[in-house]
């Protein structure tokens, strides 16, 4: 799936026509992924991405790969050295034999934080499946990561493939108030490495946009 267009994408366009950060109820969102569409719709939304956690449930038996403004998109846990971080992947291909190894093996990894924390992927053999199955991977909400130094835990990522940085999303609202990086760090750091920014609510109830 193209995701060129991602790169043309504004500020602007994310905080009025984009999301491409949402979950649904094959992980732990409250809407089912035709649901979510529907919501997408009455806001007008132009593109939209389904990333429930570990899980491509949400394609299957919906009509998100029907729809002109769905782009597919996943969020994996990962721990790379000491730092537990979320990777998005967008413009995947659903069924691809690449990304299976990763993808969830019960309902808990989909679902449950605690679970979700013992994931064992490795980073880079992920990010060289998600480029295999057509995608881009995309690291997710930098600014709450438990690392000290985010520009060379991004430089470290870029190093094994990562191809963007989620920038546009509600900093404020991330992870209850704890927040170890300001939003112009990883602005700052998206343009220093010249990074594909995204961005995106981390929706998990009824859909909106960033204002
Ligand atoms: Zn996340
Ligand atoms: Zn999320």
């Amino acid at each position: 799936m193209n995701t060129d267009f991602i790169k043309s994408l504004t500020k602007e366009d994310f905080k009025h026509t984009v999301n491409l950060h949402i979950h649904t109820n094959s992980s732990d969102g409250t809407y089912s992924a035709d649901e979510i569409l529907e919501q997408a719709y009455e806001l007008g939304l132009e593109h939209i991405a389904i990333t429930d956690h570990n899980t491509l449930d949400a394609y299957k038996n919906s009509g998100l790969l029907a729809s002109p403004i769905v782009t597919t998109g996943i969020e994996f846990d990962c721990w790379f050295g000491y730092v537990f971080f979320h990777l998005l992947g967008y413009g995947i291909d659903v069924n691809s034999e690449d990304l299976k190894p990763f993808l969830a093996k019960s309902h808990a990894d989909k679902t449950s934080d605690i679970r979700r924390l013992f994931s064992t992927r490795n980073v880079e053999h992920l990010i060289q499946a998600i480029h295999k199955s057509g995608g881009i991977a995309v690291l997710a909400h930098p600014a709450c990561y438990w690392c000290i130094n985010l520009d060379s835990f991004v430089k470290s990522l870029i190093k094994i493939g990562l191809d963007g940085i989620e920038v546009y999303y509600p900093y404020d609202r991330m992870r209850g108030v704890v927040k170890f990086h300001s939003r112009h760090t990883v602005e700052k750091i998206a343009d220093k490495y010249m990074l594909i920014k995204t961005g995106g609510t981390d929706c998990h109830k009824k859909l909106s946009t960033l204002e």
